[in-house]
């Protein structure tokens, strides 16, 4: 008997869309998953989940009922093509936006110990221009690995201009990779197109993972990348960019969200947790459960002691083993847990980093090592701000650029809706 229910819940499985046969537990699972205890959806506007939407004993238990939920490997695939629809969907992308020519500009080149960087303009969508630096390395073999590296929000120094980010760009190409170093939106050069203000609107979440989509067309682009090894990496909101884009775009091969994994804190700018991403009528999902859709594509967790992630050892990175252990994968996601360090991307985080991917995409770690084997960045020229900028009195900002959040909305919305590029 129990067998032919078994075969029945299969077809129902294969005939019902958004049902799929759990084979351990015996029952057909809805992907349609919204779990119990959760905060009360508002009866107008967005389910949004800012901040500490979720206490950290609600994080996980999260987290186990998804995985009871969701126990192998079937379950889980359609679970996961569920969720990537929901976060399009919330991220405001759906449909994808007609891709534009990148118009890409890569000038003013720096030589110096072992790499060069260059500034670059693109646009993601005509009129607006992602801005960012392109490390490379000299006397580069190829195929080339593509990195992009994605930063959070800081006070002092902050973005692509931090000497943290130029530490970590420059030392990966030092070791062979293409590097490139993307504003935010209304950071940086951005901030000259849409002004500061531009970050605090929900339309930043959209515009960053279409921004970041774009600059791996971009990298991709460049003479000698290697379409087999792209990797994402960056801290604290830069996390958050890491693993979305690493969950909505397949390009992605490896990832290293730093500082930023959690199962109850969703992040606290619009950019991250501003539109419906995490939840809706019919899905729910914190970040580490967005963080899984990249399993099995190798992943490294960098945590610390003193935020959201100091739980990591013993609630994130353990779901995680689950779900790559249905792809019998579970060596492919690791964890490196600073309990002594706080919330930034500092040397011994960008340590863990370099190693997992030099050994997982083969970069030559031996071009930023001392004889002893100890990591040494001391070859590294860390540029004035003055010299990273795009956008100087030299070179201006284009006739056509747009020139706030509302303009620029405005024409990924007309690429959404099929408009011909004439009429944009
Ligand atoms: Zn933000």
């Amino acid at each position: 008997m129990k067998k032919i229910c078994q075969l029945i819940g299969l077809a129902l499985a294969l005939t019902l869309p958004g049902c799929t046969w759990n084979h351990s537990s015996g029952k057909a699972t809805s992907v349609k998953w919204v779990p119990d205890g959760l905060p009360a959806v508002p009866t107008n506007g967005p389910a949004l989940c800012p901040g500490y939407y979720l206490k950290p004993e609600q994080g996980k238990a999260v987290l186990d009922a998804a995985l009871a939920e969701f126990p192998n490997r079937a379950s889980w695939d359609a679970y996961a093509r569920h969720l990537r629809k929901r976060i399009q969907q919330g991220a405001g992308l759906t449909p994808w936006p007609q891709r534009t020519p990148l118009n890409a500009v890569v000038r003013q080149r720096r030589v110096h110990d072992g790499y060069t960087v260059e500034n670059v303009a693109f646009e993601s969508v005509p009129g607006y221009y992602v801005t960012g630096n392109l490390y490379r390395p000299l006397n580069a073999k190829s195929p080339q690995v593509v990195i992009l590296a994605t930063h959070g929000h800081w006070k002092e120094m902050p973005g692509r201009f931090a000497a943290d980010m130029q530490y970590r760009c420059a030392a990966l190409a030092r070791m062979g990779a293409m590097v490139f170093s993307v504003d935010m939106f209304g950071h940086g050069d951005s901030v000259l197109e849409v002004g500061a203000e531009a970050h605090k609107h929900p339309f930043s979440l959209t515009i960053q993972v279409w921004d970041n989509m774009r600059a791996l067309d971009f990298l991709l682009s460049l003479p000698g990348a290697d379409p087999e090894r792209v990797a994402v990496t960056g801290e604290s909101g830069g996390g958050t960019q890491s693993f979305l884009l690493t969950a909505l775009d397949s390009r992605v091969k490896l990832s290293v969200p730093v500082v930023m994994v959690s199962s109850y804190f969703f992040g606290g700018c619009p950019c991250e947790s501003g539109l419906p991403i995490h939840r809706s009528e019919d899905h729910f999902a914190n970040n580490a459960m967005i963080a899984a859709l990249a399993a099995p594509r190798p992943m490294l967790l960098v945590s610390d002691g003193a935020d959201w992630t100091q739980d990591t050892p013993a609630i994130e990175f353990p779901f995680l083993q689950k779900i790559y252990g249905y792809y019998n994968a579970a060596t492919k996601v690791a964890n490196v847990h600073l309990p002594d360090e706080k919330h930034d991307y500092g040397p011994s985080k960008r340590e863990a980093m370099y190693r997992f991917i030099s050994e997982r995409l083969h970069l030559d770690l031996a071009a930023i090592q001392k004889p002893s084997g100890e990591i040494d960045e001391s070859h590294i020229t860390i540029e004035e701000p003055g010299s990273l900028h795009v956008f100087d009195e030299a070179y201006p900002l284009p006739q056509n650029a747009r020139r706030s959040a509302a303009a620029v909305e405005n024409i990924l919305k007309k690429l959404q809706s099929g408009a011909s590029e004439r009429k944009l």
